[in-house]
C-alpha cells in the first residue's frame, strides 16, 4: 500500500462504491470516515483538499489539537472513536461534532450538560460489544435499547445510531456473523426508534463485508493514511492533560 493519499482515498472510495454496487445499495448512502489518529495535521489537510470532510480521532489531546489547528476549515466534520475516561467528556462536548464511543449513561449525561447551547446538539453512536469480548468496550446486545431509551431525554445530544469494533478475525465467515447480527440489531432498534440512521462499522480490513451487511459509515485509517506507528500511551495522556 502506498501513502500517497490522494490516490488512497481514490481507491477506498471506489471499493465503497463497489461493494454498494454489489448489494444494491446507492453508495451516497455510506460515508466515509477518515481515520486520522496518530497522523499529522498535513495529512488531514492532504485528504481535505482530495474531497474528505468527515475525519476521526481516538485521542482526546491529539484530537483537540488538530481540530484547534485547523478550525479555519469549518466544514470538516470531526468525530471522536476512541474510549473516553468521563474526566474529559468536556473536551468532547466541546469540540467534536460526532461521538461514536458512548456506553454508558453516565457519559452521556456528561456530555449533555457540557454541550453549550449555541451548539447543535452532539450525534451520538452507542458503542456495542457484539462478540462479548472482555477485554473490549461497550455495551452488551441486550442493554442497547434501553440506554437509547434512557438518553431520549437529552437534548443536547442526539442519538444518531450504533457503533462497532468486531473481534478481530482471518475468517471471513466469522467476520459475517458479527456484521450480521449488528445489522439484525440495528434494524431492532430502528424498529422502535425510527430516527436512528446510522451504522458506523467497517474498517480497512472488512469495509466491503460491512457495507454488505448495511453498514451506512465506515471508519477508514490504514488504507487512506498508511500503517501507523505506536499509539501514545493512556499514560502519556493523562499527565499532559
Ligand atoms: C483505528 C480505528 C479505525 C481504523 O482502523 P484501520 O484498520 O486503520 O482502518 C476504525 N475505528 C476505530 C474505532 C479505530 O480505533
Amino acid at each position: 500500500m502506498s501513502t500517497n493519499i490522494a490516490d488512497n482515498l481514490m481507491r477506498v472510495n471506489q471499493r465503497i462504491q463497489d461493494a454498494s454496487a454489489a448489494c444494491n445499495r446507492d453508495h451516497n448512502d455510506i460515508h466515509l470516515l477518515a481515520v486520522s489518529k496518530t497522523k499529522p495535521v498535513s495529512d488531514v489537510l492532504l485528504a481535505y483538499e482530495n474531497g474528505q470532510r468527515d475525519f476521526g480521532e481516538n485521542y482526546v489531546q491529539e484530537g483537540v489539537k488538530k481540530i484547534q489547528e485547523l478550525a479555519e476549515f469549518s466544514d470538516i466534520v470531526w468525530h471522536f472513536i476512541g474510549p473516553l475516561q468521563s474526566n474529559k467528556s468536556k473536551f468532547i462536548a466541546e469540540y467534536f461534532d460526532w461521538m461514536h464511543s458512548l456506553d454508558r449513561f453516565k457519559i452521556a449525561k456528561r456530555l449533555n450538560d457540557q454541550r453549550s447551547a449555541h451548539q447543535s446538539p452532539l450525534n451520538i453512536c452507542i458503542q456495542v460489544n457484539i462478540d462479548n469480548e472482555e477485554t473490549k468496550a461497550g455495551v452488551s446486545e441486550e442493554d442497547v435499547e434501553a440506554l437509547i431509551e434512557q438518553i431520549q431525554g437529552l437534548s443536547r445530544i442526539t442519538c444518531r445510531g450504533l457503533m462497532t469494533i468486531p473481534k478481530a478475525s482471518d475468517s471471513k465467515m466469522q467476520q459475517r456473523q458479527s456484521l450480521e447480527k449488528m445489522q439484525d440489531l440495528f434494524k431492532r432498534c430502528q424498529a422502535r426508534f425510527p430516527d436512528l440512521d446510522t451504522l458506523s462499522m467497517g474498517m480497512s480490513n472488512d469495509l466491503d463485508l460491512a457495507i454488505a451487511c448495511g453498514s451506512t459509515m465506515v471508519r477508514v485509517g490504514t488504507d487512506i493514511f498508511g500503517k501507523r506507528a505506536q499509539a501514545p500511551t493512556k499514560t502519556k495522556e493523562r499527565h499532559d492533560f
